[in-house]
């Protein structure tokens, strides 16, 4: 492949109001991810434009990038009618003389209505001068979306702040106009690069990663790894921007020569060759685009994950159900595991098995576990919080009781901000190892996880989650320490590359990112499989079946 300049469509930098103080937020480390990832240039936008005077943040903004050549503004737009910002004649002056070519809008925000006649003069000026036009979709509504592309058909618009849930919503307005152009920062739909431009809509598609809340390196890992023609790559990395900013690009490709082996086989897209398991996936029936509710997920059973999971270099996945966790079908669920792990090459993956704890009796509950647990290939628990029950709550007392005494492991979805919900199963049943899923999730959520891994030695924290903030992997780490991080994804819900890249275009040392994408995912496995039968004692050792504890014993 050709060198690929990567030129981000869409960052942002200044504090934000009631965020974390870990959270990267300056121009400094903006410069340092893009260096860090590779990122050749961005257009940069400032949240002080949106929440203070936007011409003043506007030009305050312009200054600070002018030290950097591979940086280029983006304004903060509204309408003029009270006086407090430009009429739209004389800001396309002003973005003339500042070389501005890239405007946001934050209707709500900003409190205008991007609906009303009286903004079509703004928006009108913005269609004549083919200025780039960037709304969030929480600024407005999918409807809102589609007139603005119905009445201003020469407007180039790009969408962000998609989420993957909105597909069947977007995805119908990106096949029909063709001024509707995305980015993938919250969009992080399962092989939906490969889908859309199969569908013609490679001209559409940026980079683009809303840094400095999420990671770059997360976002260029879904489009290095894409399994699309090299020049449609090379339009999603830079050219389509290139060419919506009329010709305004880097100056030069940026790469970072200092990157481990790990970052620059991810960046040019060959599979990790470091162990690499992925702690979290709900598969789907095989043959299946979606999961029902508001959910596509194209092509994600059990042959769509294994394709791409070759692509990445995924050597192995924990599989849970969808339908069994997020829709309470519990054996369905169980059933949809099972036939994955019978279609999947063995050893490729494992199973985690869920239980109705709201409609099924502890007898009852008792014997499923003992069934699925005969198989060897179903090594951990996944409880969910559909079931209405906190995990804490005696209705689980059965499943984390067999799990103690089979020495499982178990991933929980989060309940409680502070994870208060792991105190009793943790402490009481210390020979089943708790996973915490989404820890990566915000910057709170990682404090939280990291306090209780210090509380408790049977506690383990998983990333996986849409925000892939930046930098938060490193602080994991050095929170809890490498040992206690496990790499995940939730594929195919979301796709699994930004997940992987998010890892990969951390800051860890190779040995400690080697831990965390597989290691440690490995010894966990091994002890669970060599776990030796249970003293037949406790009140529950009737459930217990030997022999298949030795067969489990590889
Ligand atoms: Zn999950």
């Amino acid at each position: 492949m050709n060198p690929l300049i990567y030129f981000d469509a869409f960052t942002h930098i200044g504090p934000k109001a009631n965020v974390h103080g870990a959270q990267p937020w300056s121009l400094d480390q903006l410069v340092v991810e893009m260096r860090h990832c590779s990122i050749s240039g961005a257009l940069v936008s400032s949240i002080s434009s949106v929440h203070y005077d936007p011409m003043l943040e506007n030009r305050r903004l312009s200054g600070q990038l002018s030290k950097h050549d591979f940086l280029f503004p983006i304004w903060n737009a509204m309408p003029h009618w009270t006086g407090e910002f430009p009429p739209p004649e004389e800001l396309a002056g002003l973005m003339e003389q500042a070389g501005v070519r890239a405007v946001t809008l934050y209707p709500k925000t900003n409190g205008w209505g991007i609906q009303s006649k009286t903004s079509q003069p703004l928006l009108e000026a913005l269609e004549r001068s083919q200025t780039l036009t960037i709304l969030s979709l929480p600024e407005i509504d999918v409807s809102g979306v589609e007139n603005l592309l119905e009445n201003h058909p020469g407007l180039p618009l790009l969408l962000t702040g998609i989420s993957w849930g909105c597909q069947r919503q977007i995805i119908p307005l990106l096949l029909r106009h063709q001024n509707l152009h995305i980015i993938f920062d919250h969009f992080q739909i399962n092989r939906g690069v490969e889908w859309l431009v199969e569908k013609g809509c490679e001209n559409q598609l940026l980079f683009g990663s809303n840094a400095t809340d999420m990671s770059m390196g997360a976002h260029r890992a879904y489009i290095d790894y894409a399994d699309i023609p090299d020049s449609a790559r090379a339009k999603i990395a830079s050219g389509n921007l290139i060419r919506l900013l009329k010709g305004i690009k880097p100056p030069r490709e940026m790469i970072n020569r200092d990157e481990d082996e790990i970052m620059t086989e991810a960046r040019q897209g060959k599979p990790l060759s470091a162990l690499v398991l992925d702690f979290h996936a709900h598969i789907l029936d095989e043959g299946l685009n979606g999961g029902g509710g508001s959910y596509t997920m194209f092509n994600g059973g059990p042959s769509g994950v294994h394709q791409l999971a070759k692509r990445l270099g995924i050597d192995g996945i924990g599989l849970m159900s969808w339908n069994g966790t997020v829709h309470v079908q519990a054996d369905e669920g169980n059933a949809c595991v099972r036939a994955a792990l019978d279609a999947l090459p063995a050893d490729f993956s494992w199973g985690l098995a869920t239980f109705d704890v709201a409609r099924e009796s502890r007898k009852e509950i008792e014997q499923k576990l003992q069934t699925i647990f005969k198989d060897p290939r179903f090594l951990g628990i996944k409880p969910y919080r559909t079931y209405g029950k906190f995990y804490d709550d005696p209705a689980y007392d059965a499943v984390w009781e067999f799990g103690n005494q089979r020495g499982l492991y178990a991933l929980f979805h989060p309940q409680r901000a502070d994870l208060g919900e792991f105190d009793k199963p943790c402490s009481r049943y210390p020979n089943l190892t708790f996973v915490a899923a989404h820890c990566g999730g915000s910057y709170q959520a990682a404090d939280a996880a990291i306090a209780k891994a210090r509380q408790y030695p049977n506690f383990m924290i998983e990333i996986t989650l849409t925000p892939v903030c930046m930098g938060i992997i490193d602080y994991l780490v050095q929170g809890a320490g490498a040992d206690r991080v496990f790499f995940g994804s939730d594929q195919p819900m979301r796709d699994p590359r930004q997940q992987l890249g998010w890892v990969v275009y951390s800051r860890l040392s190779v040995e400690d990112k080697k831990k965390v994408l597989g290691l440690n995912a490995q010894a966990l496995l091994e002890r669970i499989k060599s776990s030796p039968a249970p003293a037949m004692a406790g009140r529950d050792c009737s459930t217990l079946d030997g022999d298949t504890l030795g067969a489990r014993t590889k």
